[in-house]
């Protein structure tokens, strides 16, 4: 097997930063985890990554993923979907991963609490939030969270952990942090109203070029893909 030191060198700078966001946060070290985004990556090169101690991944197409699922080392390893997914994905997509992190309508919610239930499970779903009101991305207004909250939390067969956005792309560290702190505000709001079913634990944002600004305003994960595997070829 070909060593790619390279992927082992980058995890370890990665984690060395995203320490040094903790401590300057004032967060514990270990309090936020690292998803790799595996996108378009080869399953060795994914390998190698869980053998240099990744623990989670994150695909954002079903049937990419279920193209290289056989050929991954997942022991001890978490699956994440965090790419949009359309209601005709659900079927096949529904049990294969731990957790999809883009729900963002009551029918995608209720078809993830269907195919679920059919198979005896219950899917950990993150709620997307477009923070940026971004007309062409995906995710919920902050302004519609809470009333998707509240007709998703009735669903049978998917659990709401959290939530997720993927903010627009910021020059300067200060408007990357004012973003993401809404972001939290948003998280802590809605934590704090102690809605029925509702499990308030996981904030998902920063990438490769914020990451340590999402650390700084409150992320709990951090979906990191180019500063690991280097740039995608599609
Ligand atoms: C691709 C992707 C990432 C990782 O982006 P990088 O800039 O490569 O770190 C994170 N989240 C989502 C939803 C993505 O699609």
């Amino acid at each position: 097997m070909t060593e790619n030191l390279f992927v082992r060198d980058n995890l370890a700078r990665i984690r060395e930063q995203m320490e040094t966001a903790c401590i300057r946060a004032g967060r514990p070290t270990d309090s936020v985890e690292l998803l790799a985004v595996t996108k378009t990556v080869a399953p060795p090169l994914i390998n190698e990554a869980i053998a240099a101690g990744v623990t989670a991944i994150g695909e954002n197409r079903v049937q990419e993923f279920l193209g290289k699922k056989d050929a991954l080392e997942l022991a001890g390893v978490k699956t994440h979907l965090i790419g949009h997914l359309q209601t005709n994905k659900v079927k096949s997509i529904v049990g294969q991963v731990d957790m999809i992190q883009s729900v963002d309508s009551e029918r995608l919610a209720a078809a993830i609490g269907k195919a679920s239930a059919a198979i005896g499970k219950t899917t950990d779903v993150l709620i997307e939030v477009n923070i940026g009101r971004e007309p062409q991305k995906s995710g919920v207004l902050p302004e519609q969270l809470e009333e998707l909250l509240e007709k998703v939390a009735a669903t049978s067969g998917i659990s709401v952990r959290g939530l997720m956005t993927v903010p627009p792309i910021l020059e300067t560290e200060q408007q990357k942090r004012k973003i993401f702190s809404e972001m939290y505000q948003l998280f802590v709001d809605i934590r704090d109203k102690k809605l029925d079913n509702i499990d308030m634990h996981i904030l998902s944002m920063g990438m490769s070029g914020d990451f340590c600004e999402a650390i700084l305003e409150g992320a709990t994960t951090v979906r990191v893909g180019t500063a690991i595997f280097g740039h995608r070829q599609y």
